[in-house]
């Protein structure tokens, strides 16, 4: 019986970089009454133009939002973040 030494793949150092990245998405929104712009996390759905309702405006109370901007960026994964990911 022959065994060759099977050596494990040598990850490269692109696919580690990836590894502890990760695409965190933003939605800028913006106020249908009075312009006020907010952030937050990118949702399911999400896309520019779309007509949201049920937040408060923290400036004017109107509750009618309009999506006028989706981002994303890579950040570094934490710790937490890289365990949900396996
Ligand atoms: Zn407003």
């Amino acid at each position: 019986m022959s065994e060759e030494p099977q050596l494990p793949p040598i990850p490269s150092l692109g696919d580690n970089i990836k590894k502890n990245m990760i695409e965190k998405k933003t939605s800028v929104l913006k106020c249908d009454n009075c312009g006020k712009k907010a952030k937050r996390p990118f949702e399911d759905g999400d896309f520019v133009f779309r007509k949201l309702s049920g937040k408060n405006c923290p400036k004017c109370s109107e509750t009618k939002y309009t999506i006028i901007q989706v981002y994303g960026e890579w950040v570094k994964a934490t710790r937490k973040e890289r365990k949900n990911m396996l």
